[in-house]
């Protein structure tokens, strides 16, 4: 494993060049603010009828639109929703100029294939391993989010040393840039977010609530143990790993995590891990998911909907709107 950290950035590629921020979202906002506290020259670049707009000047930004914003700049980050990004570059490409950098957060377009930038540019990717939200806060406090860096064109020679010049002007930096590729980076987040963060971790939660309240226990007693409980868990594991876990859960929790656990995710739940992970590898989901988009997200919009309208989302919202330490 590559691990570089800010004794081996050097800045000063960066210096009096203009860095381009596509979109103001979780992402967008975090790295233009980050970016121009860092003292760099930032513009961001967005839709002018669009909701970010008012917010990003009212934050003190430069915003112009996309294109505007793009020309003349070094580095070009694409920090909008993922299935729009293709679009965007096709929009902005005249403004782009000779030899700059294209940049993102995430690698699906270009592993995908979805953007095949023009030959002359540099491509890197800076993925911060956290939120939006996390990476501003983080940096406020004078700490850093870690992040993934990777090159898939370097064009000018000087691709990694830009690509680590722009993680230390967000502060990843501070925590540690790991060296990946566009392919590991990519397969490895839809992955960990289908199979353990997002899809296994709401599914996990979802059943076990449905088990204890088909088995005639309280909707409300079933909601603490199965979602409330969970970010007492999900802290320690954070904090110190399975280790920390274990020195802070009872003795009983800890014999029926070891001789029930497995139980629960069997070698069916691996053998399914491993499909899941071959549709990542083998293109399968992308092209569900770019066919979703094209047809409007129907599907994506009906799941949704049931979801919401689980009875566990009920209960919750009525048991968290007594507890306000929750809120904010
Ligand atoms: P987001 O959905 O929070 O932000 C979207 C922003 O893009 C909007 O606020 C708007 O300003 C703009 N936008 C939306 N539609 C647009 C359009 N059609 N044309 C132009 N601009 C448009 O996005 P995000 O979650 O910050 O994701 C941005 C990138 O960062 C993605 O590549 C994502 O995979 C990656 N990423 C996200 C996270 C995360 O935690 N959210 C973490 C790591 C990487
Ligand atoms: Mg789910």
């Amino acid at each position: 494993m590559r691990m570089y950290s800010e004794a081996d950035v050097d800045s000063s590629c960066l210096q009096a060049k203009r860095i381009a921020i596509l979109g103001y979202g979780s992402q967008g906002r975090a790295h233009a603010l980050n970016l121009k506290d860092s003292g760099l020259d930032v513009v961001v670049g967005l839709r002018k009828d669009g909701s970010s707009w008012k917010r990003a000047i009212a934050d003190g930004l430069r915003v112009e639109e996309p294109a505007a914003a793009v020309r003349g700049a070094l580095i070009i980050a694409f920090l909008t929703p993922d299935l729009v990004q293709a679009e965007l570059y096709k929009s902005v490409l005249p403004a782009i100029g000779d030899g700059a950098a294209v940049l993102f957060a995430h690698g699906f377009n270009i592993h995908y294939r979805q953007i095949e930038p023009r030959a002359d540019l540099d491509v890197i990717l800076i993925a911060p391993k956290g939120p939006g939200g996390l990476v501003r806060r983080q940096f406020e406090e004078g700490h850093g989010v870690p992040c993934l860096v990777a090159v898939d064109k370097d064009r000018s020679g000087n691709a990694l040393r830009l690509a680590l010049a722009y993680a230390q002007g967000i502060g990843g930096a501070r925590a540690g840039v790991i060296e990946t590729t566009f392919a590991e980076e990519t397969e490895t987040d839809l992955f960990g977010e289908q199979a353990v963060l997002c899809g296994g971790t709401t599914e996990l939660v979802v059943a076990g609530f449905e088990t204890l309240v088909s088995a005639g226990y309280q909707p409300e007693v079933a909601y603490y143990e199965c979602m409330h409980e969970l970010k007492l868990i999900v802290d320690l594991l954070h904090e110190g790993g399975l280790k920390k876990m274990y020195q802070f859960i009872s003795q009983t929790a800890a014999y029926g995590d070891l001789t029930r656990g497995p139980r629960i995710v069997d070698e069916h739940v691996r053998a399914r891990m491993k499909d899941v992970l071959a549709e990542v590898q083998d293109g399968t989901f992308a092209r569900e998911w770019i066919e979703e988009n094209r047809s409007g997200q129907k599907n994506y919009r009906r799941m949704m909907k049931a979801d919401l309208e689980h009875e566990i989302e009920k209960v919750g919202a009525e048991l968290r709107g007594r507890m306000d330490w929750l809120q904010g």
